[in-house]
């Protein structure tokens, strides 16, 4: 059916080429259905020009539809030289994707086979988490994007197949996490034991933590648990085994201590 992008920070483009090599990489671009944009901070959204730019110079056939804040409209429009302008792209405002309404609710299932679901969450003005529920295999996906934990999440989330979250901080940092409305790992943690996620996964980890998050949590707490690190893919009929790549990265990496002063 083609892919996705949650989420687009400064050098997308480029993991993707380190990733999957020039040719598949250009691959996935020209074949990506829709582009999502949880809010507007640099490490969110920079790197959606570069995409868009590269549909344009490869031709790509059908507009690519951006889903994000009403920012992000006003933003792209500024690079319209760029992009080849509206006719390229179609735009959707995540706000409506909230109590989605004719004829936009069946707009994602009737295009794509899935679901599109959005919620507010607790970050910046105009910040959102997503949930993605895939109509042919019936899995379903949560992605938090930035947020201090947050109970619509969970709502739009229940029992969610993947539950990718944000753990900016290590727990004892509780209030550098509410000061820069982030989570820490047990915030996140609780939130996708509420929303009962099938299997979770953190991200998002402060600059502080170069290689692996500093994991305070007990071993039965990361039962259904993984830990993001670039160039990680998950294919769903793995994922019985997922929790089982958190202890390998830390016996890999035992003497990791947090890099103080580093930004987020
Ligand atoms: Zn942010
Ligand atoms: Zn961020």
């Amino acid at each position: 059916r083609g892919c996705a992008l949650l989420d687009c920070g400064e050098g997308t483009y480029g993991q993707m080429v380190r990733a999957l090599g020039r040719t598949e990489a250009l691959e996935k671009v020209v074949s990506l259905l829709f582009v999502w944009i949880s809010h507007m901070h640099a490490d969110h959204h920079l790197g959606l020009l570069h995409i868009l730019s590269k549909r344009i110079s490869l031709k790509a056939e059908r507009p690519l539809v951006v889903i994000g804040p009403s920012k992000l409209r006003a933003w792209l429009a500024s690079y319209s030289e760029i992009i080849g302008g509206d006719n390229r792209m179609i735009f959707i405002d995540s706000a409506e994707l909230i109590e989605p309404q004719q004829p936009l609710a069946s707009y994602f299932p009737e295009n794509f086979g899935v679901q599109l679901r959005c919620c507010e969450v607790v970050h910046c003005p105009q910040a959102y988490g997503i949930v993605v529920g895939d109509c042919v295999n019936h899995w379903k996906l949560c992605y938090s994007g930035d947020t201090r934990p947050c109970e619509e999440l969970v709502k739009i989330g229940k029992n969610s197949t993947i539950a990718i979250h944000e753990a900016t901080l290590e727990d004892g940092m509780e209030q550098e996490a509410e000061e820069k409305a982030h989570c820490t790992i047990s915030e996140a943690l609780d939130i996708c034991d509420k929303m009962n996620a099938h299997r979770t996964i953190l991200t998002h980890f402060s600059q502080r933590y170069p290689r692996i998050p500093l994991i305070k949590s007990s071993e039965d707490r990361l039962k259904r648990v993984a830990v993001a690190f670039d160039f990680l893919r998950v294919n769903f009929k793995d994922l019985a085994q997922l929790p089982r790549t958190l202890p390998l990265l830390q016996a890999l990496y035992p003497n990791e201590a947090p890099v103080a002063k580093a930004g987020m």
